[in-house]
């Protein structure tokens, strides 16, 4: 087992894996930036090193300034977190270069994985059901008419090398095909130097399921159940559930099945989640494997008794999985709410800054992973997630409960959130009844305010900018002051300072 791991990645999952290293005796290592000085990952981590200025191509994202610092540091293994060099394959090649275990799977595997049309060609080889589409790259406009033609209306245009939602454009008829293959194209250049797109077929009203799989290096493979995903903004996840409201024991063994046909595939080991869309008939597709720890995992933790962290960390020192498929049991049901520190009401514009008053809630069935703390700051730099709320109880209508009483206790103060959005969701009936799909919040929720434009949100951002500046410059005894009146506020009922 390793004595030390560097962790390469901030906030949250950084504060995650340090929790998984004290639990398995190993000391850990944190990296920041200038950014990140104040940061709760720097001060529980065992040691920090310093990486740079605050965006992250100068620091997180640097490969050549992680891997000085993993052998300064001695350590001999490298947790990568999600995001970041999370799944970059010469990241993974560059630590074991340098005589370093990346904790994750081989970089080969990313790099199938991260290809999308060469995924789509895998799991076609192992009998994995894809979304109806096409098997090589699209080059032409009229290629593209042609297999639109032949999988029928809506097609979705994407991008091989995508990602976050990006390059992907819906395709409802013929007229629109150019100008969407052109449009998917030239996205799809700008966001990853590489403009290959493929088609598939748009699903109507589907739901996002994945299955969390984990593989050591002895050939051991198992699936941990799914997750059921389909709450989405703009392709985003904002809600997700374990088990899913529409799995049964036989669709969760065939896509258990599926996924780990899927990564023997790649030749994968460590933790990987395979992620389908699946149609109200329980069919079930192939969308992507995602390699590394999903922000999500810890719903699974919950229903399993199974500790993914500390698991993915042993895999990757050598030892073999501490169990087997048939000692995987789902016990009750878990959520996770992503909280952000962002407006739902003025078209979930990012909103930075620091946070005045803050109170996690707790109580039976709650956890909150989390990488902030009361007067620390959400920077322009990252992403806004504030925590991830994750309530677990003995059924499906305990979870969502607990949720409830669990964002009611939640105090934050100082930057807008989406707290209320939340709960809006939670109580809808057709959540309650479990009838969900990846349009839910187009279909049930209608925001207060127009959206926002783009020219509008780029205006905001500058904003956001400038006020952080100024924030910079503002004395700790005003600081303070306001720290009082606003956090006694935030308890009345009817407060103002309860919205924001
Ligand atoms: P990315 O890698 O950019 O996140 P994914 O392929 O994982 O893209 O898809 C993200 C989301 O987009 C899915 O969860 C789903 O909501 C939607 N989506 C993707 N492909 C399809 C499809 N063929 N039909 C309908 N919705 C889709």
């Amino acid at each position: 087992m390793f004595k030390k791991v560097l962790i390469a990645n901030r906030g949250e999952i950084a504060i995650r894996v340090i929790r998984a290293c004290r639990d398995l005796g190993i000391r850990s290592a944190a990296v920041f930036s200038d950014a990140d000085r104040g940061a709760l990952h720097v001060r529980l981590a065992d040691e920090a090193y310093y990486i740079g200025p605050p965006p992250s191509t100068e620091s997180y994202l640097v490969i050549d300034k992680i891997i000085d610092v993993a052998k300064k540091s001695g350590a001999e293994g490298i947790h990568p977190g999600y995001g970041f060099l999370a799944e970059n394959a010469k990241f993974a090649r560059a630590c074991s270069d340098a005589g370093i275990v990346f904790v994750g799977p081989p970089p080969d595997a990313i790099e199938m994985m991260g290809d999308k049309m060469a995924a789509r060609k895998a799991m076609i080889a192992a009998d994995v059901p894809i979304v109806p589409g096409t098997e090589e790259p699209v080059e032409r406009e009229e290629q593209a008419i042609n297999i639109a033609k032949e999988i029928g209306f809506p097609i979705l245009i994407k991008a091989a090398a995508g990602g976050g939602g990006k390059g992907m454009r819906i395709v409802a008829e013929e007229s629109e095909i150019k100008s969407g293959v052109r449009g998917a194209r030239s996205e799809a250049k700008s966001a990853f130097g590489d403009d290959r797109i493929y088609i598939e077929k748009y699903l109507a009203r589907p739901r996002h399921i994945e299955i969390q799989v984990i593989a050591d290096t002895h050939g051991n493979c198992v699936y941990l159940g799914e997750r059921e995903c389909s709450i989405q903004r703009r392709h985003q996840k904002v809600i997700e559930e374990a088990p899913s409201p529409l799995v049964d024991e036989v669709m969760r063994k065939k896509m258990g099945e599926a996924a780990v046909a899927a990564a023997r595939a790649a030749g994968y080991f460590n933790a990987g989640t395979v992620e389908f869309l699946a149609d109200q008939d329980k069919n079930f597709y192939f969308l992507e494997m995602n390699t590394r720890l999903q922000v999500e995992h810890p719903v699974t933790e919950l229903i399993t008794g199974i500790d993914l962290a500390t698991e993915q960390i042993r895999v990757a020192s050598g030892e073999r999985l501490s169990f087997e498929q048939d000692d995987v049991r789902i016990r009750g049901h878990a959520i996770e709410c992503r909280i952000y520190a962002e407006d739902p009401l003025s078209g979930f514009l990012p909103s930075t800054g620091l946070l005045r008053g803050y109170q996690e809630p707790s109580g039976p069935g709650i956890r909150v992973d989390s990488g902030v703390y009361e007067g620390a700051e959400i920077s322009v730099f990252y992403d806004p997630m504030i925590s991830k709320l994750l309530s677990y109880g003995k059924d499906r209508k305990q979870a969502i409960t607990r949720m409830l009483r669990a964002l009611e206790e939640y105090r934050i103060t100082g930057v807008a959130n989406n707290i209320e959005f939340h709960k809006d969701i939670l109580k809808h009936p057709e959540f309650i009844a479990g009838n969900l799909s990846t349009h839910f919040i187009d279909e049930h929720y209608r925001p207060a305010e127009e959206p926002v434009s783009e020219i509008e949100e780029a205006a905001a951002v500058t904003v956001a900018l400038a006020e952080h500046e100024v924030r910079n410059k503002v004395t700790l005894s005003s600081l303070k002051k306001n720290v009082t009146s606003s956090w006694k506020m935030s308890w009345r009922p009817g407060s103002e300072f309860n919205k924001k």
